[in-house]
């Protein structure tokens, strides 16, 4: 069975073709610049990569030139699309109303759209994704598998502000969480590697990427989680601020004379990694080489690293104890440096990490970079948010 993943972005679709059977990609790809003049598709199967150069006015002509891809006799890996079992589709927002993946309807669709004003930004594209699939293959069961899910579990007292509840029912502010795919596959890949019940751990996933969140997970749910409302809270990431007081607001309207978007575009776009070096949002810049010469390169990497550190506490605090940290995503999985200076220096909490087996880290597997002697596992997992997609989307079809 084949099931095709979506990641439908406002300029770009990825897409990923995947053999059930043995959980391989045969084919994957992105279309880019979507309603922008320059549009290209890439395509990539076999190790061979692909280029097309077409007008994508909208996401409809992109999912078409997908499709084009997937069965066309040059680049193809199937004969036709009755070979494409299901579709999954990423969605990022599911609000209070989903707290597992779904078969999509009409319904659904209807709901995923009143929940644009939680969304604006990433909801509208993931829309147009689905419904442009639904044209091009109207017989094709499709599923949303939502960011928002995985966090679902989390009780009132991790979840609430401290705003009058009346706002929270009405407007629906609360904490919702992100990155949910990520944080299960690795608590899924975490469990099976300590090999123990999932009722017996307290794990800690760090989703370290261009944007991250970290989540508590007791008994394989999630208890809390770092991004809050919309993706901005928590830790400061590649571009935004991360956790701030939001009476910065004002002075920040006041002083730079910004509007509210204005402010909101500053704190998710030039703040961050970026806005504390200077220089980049990217870790392999701040980092590589010589890059600490420039002193805020290492201010920035060091106040990344010290907040992770403080959430570790924080939710070993939340979950009386931890078993396991996991690292993963780009920074979580490649940067020794991130990874060391968020566990040192906490053996009151069993957190020992061997400074060797951090640095010599295998690529693309699960790796133990913890001391001998440490409590708690400190575990690097590479994330597959496509697989969760495809693994979810097969549960929910049933095929
Ligand atoms: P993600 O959002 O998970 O794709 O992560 C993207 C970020 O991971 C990039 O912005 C880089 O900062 C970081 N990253 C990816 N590969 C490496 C690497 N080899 N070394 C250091 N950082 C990396």
């Amino acid at each position: 069975m084949k099931i095709l993943v979506i990641n439908a972005g406002s300029s770009s679709l990825k897409y990923q073709l995947i053999d059930m059977q043995k959980e391989n990609v045969i084919a994957k790809g992105q279309c880019e610049r979507i309603g922008i003049k320059g549009s290209l598709l890439t395509h990539k199967n076999n190790g061979k990569e692909f280029i097309f150069k077409k007008d994508m006015p909208n996401h409809v002509i992109a999912i078409q030139m997908v499709l084009e891809a997937l069965t066309s006799k040059e680049c193809g890996v199937v004969k036709n699309m009755e070979e494409i079992s299901a579709v999954g589709h990423r969605v990022v927002h599911g609000a209070e109303d989903y707290n597992s993946s779904v078969l999509i309807t009409p319904d659904v669709i209807k709901c995923c759209k009143e929940n644009i004003e939680l969304a604006p930004l990433h909801n509208p594209p993931n829309i147009m994704g689905i419904e442009a699939c639904k044209k091009a293959m109207p017989n094709t069961p499709m599923v949303g598998v939502f960011d928002t899910a995985f966090h679902s579990t989390m009780p009132e007292v991790a979840y609430l502000y401290g705003i009058p509840y009346e706002d929270y029912k009405q407007l629906r502010i609360r904490r919702y969480g992100f990155h949910g795919t990520s944080h299960m596959f690795v608590t899924g890949e975490a469990i099976r590697y300590l090999d123990k019940p999932a009722d017996q751990l307290k794990i800690i996933t760090c989703h370290l990427g261009n944007g991250s969140s970290i989540t508590a997970v007791k008994n394989g749910k999630c208890v809390d989680t770092s991004m809050g409302f919309t993706p901005l809270e928590g830790l400061p990431m590649g571009t935004r601020c991360g956790n701030i007081d939001a009476a910065v607001v004002e002075t920040l309207c006041n002083k730079k004379d910004f509007t509210i978007n204005e402010t909101l575009n500053y704190l998710n776009k030039k703040c961050g990694m970026l806005g504390l070096s200077g220089v980049s949002s990217d870790f392999r810049d701040l980092t590589m080489g010589n890059a600490f010469d420039n002193p805020r390169n290492k201010l920035a990497v060091d106040i990344f690293a010290y907040s992770i550190k403080n959430y570790i506490g924080r939710y070993a605090a939340v979950m009386n104890g931890c078993d396991c940290i996991v690292f993963t995503a780009g920074v979580g999985e490649n940067t020794p440096y991130v990874r060391y200076n968020a566990c040192v220096d906490m053996e009151y909490l069993g957190v020992k990490i061997d400074k060797d087996k951090n640095e010599n880290c295998p690529r693309g597997e699960i790796a133990d970079i913890s001391a001998k002697d440490s409590k708690v596992k400190i575990l690097v997992i590479p994330t597959n948010e496509e697989l969760v997609i495809a693994r979810e989307t097969k549960r929910i079809v049933n095929i």
